[in-house]
This record gives C-alpha cells, sequence and structure tokens, in this order.
C-alpha cells in the first residue's frame, strides 16, 4: 500500500514509522531482523530503507603504486525490502538516489522493485562523496532529485528509456522527497530551498519527509511556508534521538541543523554517552509528544541500526 493511503486510511491518528540503514558488507540480514522485532509492537505501516552509493578506496599496489577501486560499504537495500516485505506485514520504502547511477540502472533497480510489488520510493540526490568536494552527478544520470522523479513519474505513465517497447506497462509507485526546515546546506536561502521543493511536488511528489530537526517550531514554520507556497503534501517530520555526547557537534555538522541551547546545555554536562543517552530519549520523548499533539500525519524515527531509544520513545508515546 502507498504510504499517502496508510495516512488518509489513520483518519488523523499519528502513525508510527522508522528509517533504517542497510548493514555493513559482509553482515547478516539477521542484524535488521534484531533491530525491527522489538519496534514492531508500534505496527509501523512503513518502513524506509536508505541507498548507499559507493566510495572510493585506496589500495597500494605491490608496486608501490596507490589503485583507486570503488565500493559500495552498505549494499543491500533491494534485498532487504524484499525482506521486510516477506517477514513483517509491513510496506517497505525503499530509497532511490541520483549519485553514481545512469539513468538506465535506475530505471533496473525501479523494473526489480516493481516486481517485488514495492509501491513506495523516497526520491533523493544523495551526496558528495568523501574524495568530491561537491556532488557529481553520473555523467548519464540524473543531477537533482527533481530529474529523478521525472524519471519514476514517466516510468509510472509507461514511458521507458527504450521507447521500442511494444506496450510498455506502467508502474505505479507513491514518490516521497525530501525536505529541510532548516534549509538545505547548498540552497543559497530557504525561499530558494522551498521553491525547489514545490517543483518536486508539482512534479508528482506525494508526501514530503523532513531532514532531522531537535526544535519543533523549525518544523511547524517550515510547514506553514510551504502552505503558503501551496504545497500541500503530508509533511513527514523526522526525528533523531541522540545517542551519544559526541552527536550534539557531529549531527550538526554533517546534517547542517542547529541543537537548541537548552539541548546543548544539557548534553554538555553529560559524564557519559548513557547519560548523553537518557538526555536524547528525554528529549525525543518531549518533541514527538508535542508533534502528535500539533497532528502530524507520521512521527518517523531515524533509528540507525539502534533500537532501544526509538523504542523507549515510542512506549512514551504510542
Ligand atoms: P535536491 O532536491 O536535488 O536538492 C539538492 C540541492 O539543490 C538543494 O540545495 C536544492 O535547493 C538545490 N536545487 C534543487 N533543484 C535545483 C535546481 N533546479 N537548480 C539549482 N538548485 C537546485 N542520501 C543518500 O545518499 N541516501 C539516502 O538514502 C538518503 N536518505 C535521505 C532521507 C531523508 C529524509 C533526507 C532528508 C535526506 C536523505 N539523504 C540520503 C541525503 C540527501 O541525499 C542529501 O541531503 C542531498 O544533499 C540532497 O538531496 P535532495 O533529494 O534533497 O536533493
Amino acid at each position: 500500500m502507498k504510504v499517502t493511503e496508510h495516512i488518509q486510511n489513520a483518519k488523523g491518528k499519528t502513525l508510527f514509522s522508522l528509517e533504517i540503514i542497510p548493514p555493513k558488507k559482509g553482515e547478516k540480514i539477521q542484524t535488521i531482523f534484531d533491530h525491527l522485532d522489538p519496534l514492531m509492537e508500534f505496527n509501523p505501516p512503513f518502513i524506509d530503507v536508505t541507498y548507499h552509493r559507493e566510495e572510493y578506496i585506496y589500495k597500494e599496489h605491490p608496486s608501490g603504486l596507490l589503485e583507486k577501486k570503488t565500493t559500495r560499504k552498505r549494499p543491500g537495500t533491494v534485498g532487504i525490502c524484499a525482506a521486510i516485505r516477506h517477514r513483517y506485514d509491513v510496506d517497505p520504502v525503499p530509497h532511490i538516489i541520483c549519485g553514481g547511477f545512469s539513468k538506465e540502472e535506475t530505471e533496473n533497480a525501479l523494473i526489480d522493485l516493481n516486481f517485488l510489488g514495492i509501491d513506495n520510493v523516497l526520491v533523493l540526490r544523495g551526496d558528495a562523496i568523501k574524495s568530491e568536494g561537491s556532488f557529481v552527478p553520473h555523467p548519464e544520470g540524473n543531477n537533482y532529485a527533481l530529474d529523478l522523479l521525472h524519471q519514476v513519474d514517466g516510468l509510472n505513465k509507461g514511458i521507458y528509456l527504450d521507447d521500442s517497447i511494444d506496450k510498455p506497462s506502467p508502474t505505479s509507485f507513491c514518490i516521497g522527497v525530501a525536505g529541510y526546515p532548516e534549509k538545505h546546506f547548498e540552497a543559497p536561502n530557504i525561499k530558494m530551498d522551498l521553491k525547489y521543493l514545490k517543483q518536486k511536488v508539482d512534479a508528482g511528489a506525494e508526501y514530503i519527509v523532513t531532514q532531522m530537526f531537535f526544535d519543533n517550531s523549525k518544523y511547524f514554520e517550515f510547514v506553514e511556508s510551504c502552505r503558503a507556497m501551496d504545497i500541500h503534501v503530508p509533511i513527514i517530520p523526522g526525528l533523531k534521538p541522540i545517542a551519544t555526547k559526541a552527536q550534539s557537534t557531529i549531527l550538526p555538522s554533517i546534517f547542517h541543523i542547529d541543537l537548541p541551547e537548552e539541548l546543548g546545555e544539557a548534553l554538555d554536562k553529560c559524564k557519559d554517552n548513557q547519560q548523553a543517552k537518557e538526555i536524547g530519549i528525554e528529549w525525543g520523548i518531549k518533541q514527538s509528544k508535542e508533534l502528535m499533539e500539533w497532528g502530524v500525519p507520521v512521527l518517523h524515527y531515524y533509528s540507525m541500526g539502534k533500537s532501544t531509544s526509538v523504542q523507549k520513545i515510542a512506549e512514551a508515546v504510542f
């Protein structure tokens, strides 16, 4: 079922959902099940699975020269989606990204997802890899999430890259996109960022999932600005429970977000990670309760492979 149908069927009740990341190459699928099993009591109607592009690694050759190789450290998104469907009565939402993929490879991945009966995709651009200063698109790929969205929307209309196909069968993916309450770091200002977000919605995005934020007023302002720009699709807040003391500086630097002063000071005072985790849970509960009262359609947690904090928050909120 589509994410938008789950939201409609909930008739105003806030749903619980989460995002997981594939395990590192070489680990077992059981890692995912161990993470998800304890969270199933909160009935997530859908679970997002992130996509990770290849990175370059440099290996020293016996000749002494450096050999450049590419590797995907967290492969398996499509397989994990199939495994989630098989084990739980839950709709997987694979992320698909522009970075590192030609349009042909993207089309093949979408065909696989369609054959597996997967109804949703979250369409993203992806970030630069470590060796690139800024995002470099694949020479035969999509530049922006909007271009990728056009490709998925085209497939939904039966438009394949090979236009010689006789009677092509259309797919029917429900398309989600990302939104940034604190602005995407590359956008010159929030207004331009919202203009590009509106282009994605006008081109067929049916819902938005936000970047993590720790100050609910940022989300409320973002929703208000979106509505003022005639963006009327559901806006799902993404929440990350802080799990370590170091995340008080790591998260703002990686995700280009602010931590409220009160949260930053509380984390500063923590003696160890256990205390920081408890603060993260308390903050997550406070944030979730307020968002639920406000009437958000879904509370979507970035679990990043750790279930205990999300579980404690969900126990207090759902
Ligand atoms: P876009 O919508 O393409 O926007 C990128 C930038 O370009 C923005 O600054 C925007 O304002 C600007 N822009 C857009 N259109 C134009 C235009 N026509 N001209 C000029 N500028 C333009 N990354 C992964 O690699 N894998 C994942 O699984 C993943 N999951 C994510 C899930 C969520 C909910 C979020 C919020 C992010 C996720 N990311 C993931 C990270 C994401 O790929 C990055 O934030 C990326 O930098 C931007 O992706 P986007 O889809 O928002 O890009």
